[in-house]
């Protein structure tokens, strides 16, 4: 089997049981029912219908007066783009939707609070060439467009994503080539964006073949939400070409809410899995989306049937205009708890917090010591129990 033989969502049904592709619903154009499925199924169509305005909006949705007056006054800081897609997903009454919450306006964007940052993770600091940051010793992010398919509200990068002065540069790209190139120490590159499934397949093609000729150059991972907000692009048997061809791929993808896991999403998952690519996952801790131990268990149990494996989940930084999506860390850490030893360890992410001003990840863990005595140390399991380890004299 490979992913020629599996290009639509009938062909799951070759692959999977019934109760697994049960957890991923069908669903259908919802308001674009008119849109014709060679349209509908084109990627270029998706991109070039996404909802901008607010009277695209408006025959989708039932807007609240907040929403109104939110996309008025905020849609200036940081556009809104929904592909038709990801907004077929939208609940049309309800503002609480997850789907609506990640990318409809928010009257809470408008809030901007003194400890707010605008290069939250210091990124622009560490960069040794325009549009690559260099923090870590052996790994570098690279970013090679500042477009995505959908804009998500809550994106660190607002500051850069869907501006056009901070477009990527052909020679940014070349600049960014030439640097890893020239930094033998680099041994795994994260490209990432903006979103690099939106370039087209032979300019992905060229950068992750020039990599490729570099022999300190090891892991190559992509960083995209395609198969999130436009898993049409997977459909596109091109894009899967480049991803085979220069293997090993890794590539991470950004599912925030189980809702997000249609069977349209499931076909893209094991399509990239087809081509040979490692799937992973990281979510971001968002209040009112996925700030819950069952939802976070729903949404990492359903990536593991989608082949993709449960990375990062983050603490939403304090980029500009997204305070209200924020929760405290000890929420966090009682999500974590909540899953570490009731479900399978597959399907736990490390909790990390991004430190502000450019720190890099840092961990945040429950904490099961309890004391340590001598020899004796007192360790405690997800039930609570205690137990003794003794530790042999150095
Ligand atoms: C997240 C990140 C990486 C990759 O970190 P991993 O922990 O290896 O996934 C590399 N560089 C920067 C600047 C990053 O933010
Ligand atoms: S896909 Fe990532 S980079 Fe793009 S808008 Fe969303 S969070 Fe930001």
């Amino acid at each position: 089997m490979d992913f020629t033989t599996i290009k639509t969502i009938e062909d799951l049904d070759k692959i999977y049981p019934k109760h697994i592709l049960d957890k991923f619903p069908i669903r259908g154009k919802g308001p674009f029912e008119h849109v014709s499925d060679s349209d509908w199924y084109d990627w270029h169509w998706q991109l070039s219908n996404r909802i901008t305005t607010l009277d695209q909006l408006k025959k989708i949705i039932n807007l609240t007066n907040d929403e109104q007056e939110a996309f008025k006054l905020g849609s200036a800081m940081f556009k809104m783009a929904i592909t038709p897609y990801y907004a077929s997903l939208m609940d049309r009454n309800d503002p609480h939707c997850p789907v609506r919450m990640q990318s409809v306006p928010a009257k809470g964007e408008l809030t901007v609070l003194p400890t707010d940052l605008k290069d939250p993770l210091g990124e622009d600091k560490d960069m040794p060439v325009p549009g690559l940051t260099h923090r870590y010793p052996d790994r570098v992010l690279f970013y090679v467009s500042h477009d995505c398919a959908m804009l998500c509200r809550h994106c660190t990068r607002k500051r850069k994503v869907a501006n056009p002065t901070s477009a990527a540069l052909r020679q940014h790209v070349e600049d960014g080539l030439k640097y890893i190139r020239e930094n033998r120490q680099i041994r795994d590159v994260v490209v990432s964006g903006g979103d690099p499934f939106h370039l087209a397949n032979d300019k992905l093609d060229y950068i992750l073949g020039e990599l490729r000729k570099m022999d300190h150059v090891e892991v190559v991972r992509l960083g995209t939400r395609n198969p999130v907000t436009l898993p049409i692009r997977v459909r596109d048997d091109g894009l899967l070409q480049v991803i085979q061809k220069h293997q090993p791929i890794h590539i991470n993808t950004h599912y925030n809410h189980p809702k997000e896991m249609t069977r349209e999403a499931l076909l893209a998952n094991t399509r990239l899995a087809l081509a040979g690519a490692d799937l992973g996952n990281q979510s971001v801790l968002l209040k009112g989306i996925n700030d819950d131990e069952k939802i976070m268990t729903e949404l990492c149990h359903k990536l593991l049937l989608m082949k993709i494996r449960p990375y990062y989940v983050y603490q939403c930084d304090l980029a500009e205009g997204i305070s209200h999506f924020r929760t405290p860390i000890s929420k966090g850490i009682e999500i974590i708890e909540k899953m570490r030893g009731w479900t399978s360890g597959l399907a736990i992410p490390q909790y990390v917090i991004d430190a502000p001003g450019g720190g890099g990840k840092i961990p945040m863990n429950p904490n099961y010591f309890v004391k340590k005595e001598g020899n004796k140390v007192t360790i405690r399991n997800f039930k609570n129990n205690q137990y003794d380890y003794y530790e042999v004299d150095e």
